[in-house]
């Protein structure tokens, strides 16, 4: 039995402004219970839901953030517990006349000296952790492919004390889909960019069907792979003649399902002979490059664990690391917050652009904004997407946005990035690994186990009640901030100083402790057929 301690009443205000704040006790607060301000709630409010602190008429604005979340669908009198039946959503902001690069903050001073150990790759990026990593270019090897890593890790991984783990990058893409339509781009250059993700060091090998779709050369045209075309240059003297590293199950030379596993080993162990090789070195932080999200929110997801992962965000941007934030429909309600907040008008308008194709995106599939936010951000407190994003957006912090990416591209610059992903969490954390993500970042009101084979996850509880009960699947407590205990700015270091030490391998997060791993899943907007 843990104690949870009892507080005096408490209700949470972001904004001077807001005529709603938020229950912070564990538990929730029965009707009568009175406040130091005065405020008496006259209905039961769970935690983390929202109280009127004023009278609220009819048609009236309800404000948290300082936005409006939504209006009133009849009076709510002060003390009145706030929840979605009672607003009315807003409609979405246009993306017109949008304030465009209007904000020109000071530049923070340089945090400098911070390091971690990682492990440097032929192209300049960093791995945090050492993994071979077997890219498929189709569903139908997956069986075969996962017996054969099972092999792999019980036979030879042994033999290879530095390489971390063995990952088969398991998809459902590759065949039956519509593979010259336009948007199949996205899933094919992300499967291409997750195999160069800087934690596999280069070694790309793949193991293919024979008569699928997505063709080996497709998925990996000649030039794609640094480390391949500097061996081939060596060995045959023309980057043209680079060969990719493929198992084809359907060769002529497999007799039997054990030549085909064979065969993955054989190739398999080459890999993991340069792989072990690798060693870590000391690196600035400027090498991280950290992907944040959030999923399974509730209302003290934007007051205590996103705000303190926007001041970590300040603070690598400042170390001179690279931060993406994602999840567009968690974002497209706060699109002026970002489009001011772009270094250049060529920024904000991509950031534009990219709204714009999930506006249509949406449209097409004849689904509105009411599509995200799930019964459990209901149940949490959070009334609609509005809302939500206001508590979502936060995670970007407050430097300067200095570049956008589409779903499934490769970085090409460092700073604050916006990667333009949906807010599922399996998907947003596949395109970000794509990216070029090193570390994971994963905020959770609700509570969730996720976890990815291929970069490390740190998980940020935003209230002390679910950091208690799951005690060992979170990382981070931020709950500590709602109950008094410690400022955002707290947090926010030790979230920095956490990510150092995961990062250089000194830490494990509890998700790699316990192996918990989320599939990879592709975004295809495009056709199956
Ligand atoms: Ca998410």
């Amino acid at each position: 039995m843990s104690a949870t301690p009892t507080c005096a009443p408490l209700f949470i205000t972001m904004h001077d402004a807001d005529n709603v704040a938020i229950v912070a006790n564990d538990g929730g607060l029965p009707a009568g219970t009175e406040f130091p301000s005065g405020l008496t709630l006259v209905d039961k409010v769970p935690q983390a839901h929202k109280v009127a602190l004023v009278d609220i008429p009819e048609g009236g604005e309800v404000r948290r953030y300082n936005v409006v979340i939504g209006y009133a669908l009849k009076p709510l009198p002060a003390g009145t517990w706030v929840h979605e039946r009672l607003l009315k959503m807003p409609p979405a902001r246009e993306l017109v006349g949008l304030p465009i690069a209007t904000i020109k903050p000071e530049p923070q001073p340089p945090l400098e000296g911070y390091t971690f150990e990682g492990y440097r790759n032929l192209d300049g990026s960093v791995g945090t952790r050492n993994i071979l990593a077997i890219t498929q270019t189709v569903q139908c090897v997956a069986g075969v492919t996962d017996f054969a890593v099972s092999r792999i890790k019980s036979e030879l991984l042994p033999k290879y004390p530095n390489v971390d783990d063995v990952v088969a990058l398991e998809h459902t893409y590759g065949c039956g889909v519509a593979i010259d339509a336009p948007d199949a781009i996205i899933p094919i250059r992300t499967l291409r960019n997750i195999s160069l993700n800087p934690n596999f060091g280069g070694e790309v090998m793949l193991v293919s069907l024979g008569c699928e779709k997505l063709q080996p050369e497709r998925l990996m045209p000649p030039g794609t792979i640094p480390l391949i075309d500097e061996r081939n240059v060596a060995d045959v003297g023309s980057s043209a003649d680079a060969k990719l590293d493929v198992v084809c199950l359907q060769d002529d030379a497999h007799v039997g399902f054990m030549s085909m596993v064979e065969s993955i080993m054989r190739q398999a162990e080459e890999h993991l002979e340069r792989l072990n090789a690798r060693r870590r070195e000391t690196v600035p932080a400027s090498e991280l490059v950290v992907g944040v999200q959030c999923g399974g929110s509730d209302a003290f997801s934007g007051v205590t664990a996103n705000p303190a992962v926007g001041y970590c965000t300040d603070l690598l941007v400042r170390a001179g690391a690279t931060v993406m934030f994602s999840e567009v429909t968690e974002v497209r309600d706060g699109i002026d917050q970002l489009t001011s907040r772009a270094t250049t008008p060529e920024v904000a308008e991509a950031m534009i652009r990219e709204m714009a194709w999930y506006d249509a995106y949406l449209d097409k599939g004849r689904v509105d904004r009411s599509a995200n936010t799930t019964p459990g951000n209901k149940k949490g407190g959070l009334s609609n997407i509005v809302e939500k994003a206001m508590g979502s957006i936060v995670k970007s912090g407050s430097s300067p946005i200095s570049g956008v990416i589409s779903p499934g591209e490769k970085l090409k610059q460092k700073g604050l990035i916006y990667a333009a992903t949906p807010a599922s969490d399996f998907i947003c954390g596949t395109l970000q690994l794509a990216a070029g993500m090193n570390l994971h970042v994963f905020t959770t009101g609700r509570g969730t186990p996720y976890g990815l084979a291929e970069v490390p996850v740190i998980k940020v509880a935003t209230r002390a009640d679910l950091a208690r009960r799951w005690h060992d699947l979170m990382d981070i407590n931020a709950g500590t901030i709602a109950t008094g205990e410690k400022t955002i700015a707290d947090v926010g270091w030790e979230m920095f100083q956490l990510m150092l030490d995961v990062a250089s391998g000194r830490k494990k997060t509890w998700a790699e402790h316990w192996k918990l791993h989320n599939a990879l899943v592709l975004f295809n907007p495009a056709p199956v057929t």
